[in-house]
């Protein structure tokens, strides 16, 4: 189990600690359905579902907290996969978000979803733009530098991943 829990260590305790649960206190792997599904072949493409359903739930959350303080709601939400891109709004007003920022800590998530609903009231970068972030995000400057110093982290290849890991276990 030493793949599962290496993983679980650098990328989910941020999510575990969102969800309110303090991962001193309690062994995380509770909370996975079927933690013997990841030594399946299918490994990555399990956890890469499961990452994106809790990213799905997580978007939720918070664009069901902000979004009525800022009087917009989206059309659609989509959670997308792309290498360079955390988030967008399209000129139909649908939001998209890359599932990679759930590995991320929770004020990033909340950013990046609050500087997609107030593109839906101003669309440009304008200062305008920043101030209503900030006012809803008061984290947002942080998380900005977070991304910027640690996005790269988040588009790790959970195949390959998993396949090193593996490796290194075998003797
Ligand atoms: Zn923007």
């Amino acid at each position: 189990m030493r793949v599962e829990q290496s993983l679980l260590a650098e990328s989910w305790n941020p999510s575990y600690a969102a969800l309110g649960f303090d991962p001193d206190d309690t062994d995380p792997l509770f909370l996975m359905p079927a933690v013997n599904e990841l030594v399946s072949t299918d490994a990555s493409g399990w956890l890469e579902n499961w990452l994106r359903r809790l990213a799905r739930e997580q978007i939720a959350h918070h664009i069901a907290l902000i979004g009525p303080r800022l009087q917009r709601a989206p059309g659609k939400v989509f959670v997308m996969d792309q290498r360079t891109k955390w988030g967008n709004c399209s000129a139909l007003g649908n939001l998209s978000f890359n599932w990679r920022l759930v590995m991320a800590p929770d004020d990033v998530l909340r950013y990046i979803v609050t500087h997609e609903l107030v593109h839906l009231a101003i669309p440009d970068h304008s200062t305008r733009f920043w101030l209503t972030v900030r006012s809803h995000c008061p984290g947002s400057e942080r998380a900005r530098q977070w991304l910027a110093a640690n996005g790269h982290r988040l588009t790790v290849d959970l195949a390959e991943r998993l396949a090193g890991e593996n490796a290194t276990d075998t003797p």
